[in-house]
């Protein structure tokens, strides 16, 4: 076998990189643009945390090579097929290039299996939905968690300072879901470092307190009632968001995530007004 990725737990290794990789025993889980960098490992599987294409770039490379592809399933469409983030980030209506982030491009690969039915290999799979619907994480049996992006670590936060979410509170229930885990490392998706189970409290503590921080501040802002696009905006100066066309379209989508939290738990209200869609706080 190759010495290739760095050895983490007894059995396990890590390819870091734009998406960072986990290996153990012929398992792969989720892949950077770059199948070569995983040298001569043998590779029977691939797991897919979710459907970003930044977490299965090499997948249908690998697929070709003889790989079996695993991924939630309610992702297994958005890895078959990109053009389906892609139209949902535009309410299905078809956008132009620029406002599609390049984490929603990629080449499409067949999804032979579900998450959840995924048995062995020492590799467990761990539900944590929130970032996307299906969102997965895989728990290896000498503990290692390869967390996708469930959870974005403190070195994250400075670049993508509103990190992407369809339900914050489904993001909330999972952060606290892999803060009750047994584990020794934790591999997240993106960020260079793996943590020890002992520094993860804080990050996922950090978490929930930029995610509260982003809820408080709608409410405070909704005590004047706003369009959908003003909160987008408020919140997107907020949160110190860089200002493209790309950035604003996942806005778009994580901040109407917030919102409809924020309704559902009975705090703010939505009516329509003059053909403009209005929250306001109760
Ligand atoms: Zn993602």
């Amino acid at each position: 076998m190759s010495e290739a990725g760095i050895p983490l737990g007894s059995e396990t290794r890590l390819f870091t990189g734009l998406t960072n990789t986990g290996w153990l025993s012929g398992v792969l889980i989720d892949t950077g643009p770059d199948a070569s960098v995983y040298g001569d490992v043998p590779i029977t599987d691939v797991l897919i945390t979710h459907g970003h294409a930044d977490h299965f770039s090499s997948a249908a490379d690998l697929r070709r090579s003889g790989a079996r592809i695993v991924a939630p399933r309610e992702e297994a469409a958005l890895v078959e097929n990109p053009e389906v983030n892609i139209r949902g980030m535009f309410s299905w209506a078809r956008p132009s290039d620029e406002m599609v982030t390049k984490m929603f491009r990629g080449e499409g690969c067949f999804v032979d299996s579900f998450s959840d039915e995924w048995r062995g290999h020492g590799v467990e799979v761990v539900p944590l939905p929130g970032h996307t619907l299906g969102h997965c994480g895989y728990l290896t049996d000498d503990g290692v968690l390869f967390s996708g992006d469930a959870l974005y670590v403190r070195a994250v936060w400075e670049r993508h300072p509103l990190p992407y979410a369809i339900d914050p509170g489904l993001v909330r229930a999972s952060l606290g879901v892999i803060d009750g885990l047994d584990f020794e490392w934790l591999v997240p998706g993106h960020g260079t470092a793996p943590l020890s189970r002992a520094d993860v409290g804080g990050h996922v503590e950090h978490h929930i307190a930029r995610m509260d921080d982003v809820s408080a501040f709608l409410l405070a802002l909704l005590a004047e009632p706003c369009t959908t696009e003003q909160a987008i905006a408020a919140v997107s100066r907020h949160v110190g968001l860089s200002e493209n066309a790309a950035q604003y379209w996942l806005a778009v989508t994580t901040v109407k995530g917030y919102l409809s939290d924020l309704l559902r738990q009975g705090l703010i209200t939505f009516s329509v007004r003059h053909h403009a869609g209005y929250w306001g706080a109760v």
